[in-house]
């Protein structure tokens, strides 16, 4: 097992996760079986209790766990699958060490952070990255170190890589270090920011192999060659990373760069031609684009991360270029539901905001807009048809407080009061019937997707529900999974997260579903005509 680390520069959000993702992608592409650990060095166990508007969305693992967003984007990018075990958190090392403790496991030493927490992140690394994925045991394992270096949170981390570079033979490890090379109002290209966090990862003993550098445009070799001679990395391991206009392209850009030779030469990988499959997936020409009404109470991209590249994914296959625009749930105008080909209602919890997102189900379902609907969207839209169809007029989620219950609390969810990782999560089974929009977009009756949710259909009120037209098409035997309207061009809502099974080259059934339906209003539709 080889690991490739890699540790972020000079501030957060500079992309280390498409860039963890995209390293791995390089490589796998050349035909190396790739793993990705994703360390976040918080006290949360996991990411399922955090609000998403400050971390970004939770990311729902097939094997139900609640993860950083960025295994998201490792899922996408090497179309593998990963386990709770691959986040590793300062709060899970933490309360292994303490449970062992309690046991008796270090009975008579003092347990401190060296060596009892710094031996535990080593061994879950070691673990997650011996984990299975696809046909047996990966060759390489990326371990991106999250946070910025010089956190006091991240310090343990970087001291475990520390000595796992001690540890390991010099070959089987590579440290990339990813940071920022800001223009000034010169438009110069500055690398002392660069300077000074090689510097921090220097003064925790860790020396960068590669340093892969942000910029908004691409970096010339007078500016690499500062950083090689400032920063100790051969010129050639000093690789520009460009803002580019699709996260996909990533990939493409540091292939030019030329990381992949200096990666694999490194790693004593012998030197390959790299597939031209993913260059094929990721830059189709567009013929045609639409645009997506996203009705949130969030106007924040990286809450829906994984819609966002499930439509991104379908729209590809398709041909079609989907813009997303951000519809406010609480202050929307019926103007911004009318200049949009498609409505999607995403998921959520609590009750800001949803009067605005079923009065849009409403709009999508009178004006035969293309609506589709996931997880709380679903459960919003069997609450709309009871109240605008079934004349329910206070139809409601028991999630809300108050109403008559259409949506009530799942059975084996009553008496949980612990919070964290409680929901239905994870991968289940979802039997669809066979003439239907689900049945016929999936193209087989039994199917396998993620859930995240406590609350469900209310079982007292599927035969009105469904005597009043609202089409169930899928059920796990006992509880409500798809709906869908009949007499509509494209309305279809599901109980569970289709968009974490969304790859680019495997879009998701119900996304190329609803893109295609987006594109032919998008053709047909009375305003595009008036607009010509
Ligand atoms: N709040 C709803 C539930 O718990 C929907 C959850 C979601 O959209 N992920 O069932």
């Amino acid at each position: 097992m080889k690991y490739i680390v890699v540790t972020g520069g000079v501030m957060s959000g500079l992309g280390k996760g498409i860039t963890t993702a995209s390293i791995g992608r390089i490589l796998k592409s050349r035909g190396y079986s790739i793993t990705a650990v994703k360390i976040d060095p918080y006290l949360n166990i996991d990411a399922g209790t955090m609000n998403p508007a400050q971390h970004g969305e939770v990311y729902v693992l097939s094997d139900g766990g609640e993860v950083d967003l960025d295994l998201g984007n490792y899922e996408r990018f090497l179309d593998i699958e990963l386990s709770s075990d691959h986040n590793i958190t300062t709060g899970k090392v933490y309360r292994t060490v303490i449970d062992r403790e309690r046991k008796g496991d270090f009975l008579g030493s003092t347990v401190q952070i060296i060596p009892h927490i710094t031996d535990e992140i080593k061994a879950s690394i070691g673990r997650a990255a011996g984990k299975p994925v696809e046909n047996g045991t990966a060759d390489i394992c990326m371990v991106e170190v999250g946070g910025t270096v010089g956190d006091i949170e991240s310090m343990p981390f970087l001291e475990a890589v520390r000595q796992m570079r001690g540890e390991l033979p010099l070959q089987d490890m590579a440290l990339i270090h990813v940071t920022l090379v800001p223009v000034d109002t010169m438009g110069d290209m500055k690398t002392k920011p660069t300077q000074h966090s090689v510097k921090a990862l220097r003064e925790l003993g860790l020396a960068p192999d590669i340093i892969v550098a942000r910029s908004v445009r691409p970096m010339g070799e007078a500016t690499k060659k500062k950083i090689s001679a400032f920063c100790d990395v051969r010129q050639k391991a000093v690789i520009s990373a460009a803002t580019m206009p699709d996260i996909y392209q990533v990939p493409l850009e540091l292939e030019r760069e030329g990381l992949a030779d200096v990666l694999t030469d490194h790693l004593g990988l012998e030197r390959r031609e790299a597939d031209p499959a993913w260059y094929r997936t990721v830059m189709k020409e567009y013929t045609g684009r639409v645009t997506i009404g996203l009705v949130s109470k969030y106007g924040i991209e990286d809450v829906y991360i994984s819609i966002k590249e499930a439509l991104k994914h379908a729209g590809r296959a398709l041909a079609t270029e989907v813009q997303i625009r951000w519809i406010d749930a609480e202050h929307y105008t019926s103007a911004d539901l009318e200049e949009v080909d498609g409505i999607v209602v995403p998921g959520g919890f609590g009750s800001r905001g949803i009067e605005g997102k079923i009065r849009a189900i409403t709009h999508a379902r009178e004006n035969r807009v293309p609506f589709l609907g996931l997880c709380f969207g679903f459960q919003l839209a069997v609450i709309e048809y009871a109240r605008g169809v079934l004349g329910i007029a206070d139809a409601a989620s028991e999630e809300f407080g108050s109403g008559t219950f259409v949506v009530a609390i799942l059975p084996e969810q009553k008496g949980i009061d612990q919070l964290g990782g409680t929901m239905h999560l994870g991968n289940y089974p979802v039997m669809l019937e066979p003439d239907t929009l689900a049945g016929r977009l999936y193209g087989r009756t039994d199917i396998l997707e993620r859930h995240r949710h406590r609350y469900e259909v209310n079982p007292q009120f599927i035969p009105d529900l469904e005597k009043a037209g609202l089409v169930f098409s899928g059920h796990n035997g006992v509880r409500m999974e798809v709906c869908e309207i009949t007499d509509h061009p494209f309305f279809l809502a599901t109980q569970f997260h289709p968009e974490f099974n969304s790859r680019p080259a495997h879009p998701s059934p119900p996304f190329t579903g609803f893109v295609t339906a987006c594109r032919e209003r998008h053709g047909n539709g009375p305003q595009r005509e008036r607009r010509g």
